[in-house]
């Protein structure tokens, strides 16, 4: 589905590297982990797998079902069916929820919405999320809390249907309710449409209980340093990362 070769990347604006040489292959229906200590680059590697005009990559290749994407624009990834939910969900103020997912489905698919099944599924999968109705009717993010915010990425993600799932820190902000409950809508996704493939970005292990990962990695300094299972995970929480590239898995 995804792969990443000796990717090299970039800020745009300082020309800082920040991506080395990162290597990553995700394959269909397989969840892959991405763990590592503030400023390792993960939400640029996020960035740089959908396309952000602010990194541009030096050398290395992205390949997203057998296509090269390095020069493809963000519109075009997500219309292939790939999706981030962001950590930081962007306000838009004077966009309403349920005019900004009409716009983005029809963009996405090219066809017009069909009105009468877009109510019946976006008020299924409020109710499944546990939000309130007249969200969608308000203003995208504007005066959400954190929940209410990351809630609306699953949203947009169960409307938007992808086939490739990034989770950019999903878990920062969400109580422990919140979380489960985003939890248990992904996973719901991922069971009706098994080819998905999902990258998690995570400092906590908690996440990946609900949504369990093939494999864990571990991102140092632009590198992917350690790879491993749903141990590592553990290991991690209670070690921290000092000593990591060292461990042996028993
Ligand atoms: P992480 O998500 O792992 O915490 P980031 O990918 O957000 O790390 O950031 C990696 C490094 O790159 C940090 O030092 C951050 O300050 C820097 N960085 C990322 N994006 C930008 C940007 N657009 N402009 C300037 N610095 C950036
Ligand atoms: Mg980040």
């Amino acid at each position: 589905m995804l792969e990443l070769k000796n990717i090299h990347a970039v800020i745009c604006d300082n020309k800082k590297e920040i991506l080395k040489d990162l290597n990553l292959t995700i394959g269909d229906g397989e969840v892959h982990a991405i763990m590592g200590p503030n400023g390792a680059g993960k939400s640029t590697l996020s960035k740089v797998i959908m396309g952000h005009y602010s990194y541009k990559i030096t050398s290395g290749d992205i390949i997203f079902d057998g296509k090269n994407i390095n020069d493809l624009e963000t519109y075009k990834r997500a219309r292939l069916g790939m999706f981030i939910a962001m950590q930081d969900p962007t306000v838009i103020d004077g966009v309403s929820s349920i005019e900004f997912l009409k716009e983005a489905i029809s963009e996405k698919t090219g066809e017009k919405v069909n009105l009468y099944s877009f109510i019946k599924d976006i008020e299924k999968n409020i109710k499944d999320l546990n939000l309130r109705d007249d969200m969608i009717h308000r203003s995208v993010n504007s005066g959400f809390s954190g929940g209410e915010k990351k809630k609306n990425e699953v949203l947009q993600l169960k409307m938007l249907k992808p086939s490739f799932i990034i989770l950019d820190e999903l878990d920062s902000g969400l109580d422990v309710d919140s979380l489960r409950e985003c939890c248990l809508n992904i996973n719901n996704y991922l069971n009706e449409n098994p080819k998905t493939s999902v990258l998690i970005i995570t400092h906590y292990p908690k996440i990946l209980s609900y949504i369990k990962p093939n494999y864990v990695h571990v991102l140092e300094d632009g590198k992917i340093v350690k790879t491993g299972s749903h141990e590592l995970a553990l290991f991690i929480e209670k070690n921290g990362y000092t000593g990591i590239k060292e461990m042996v898995e028993e």
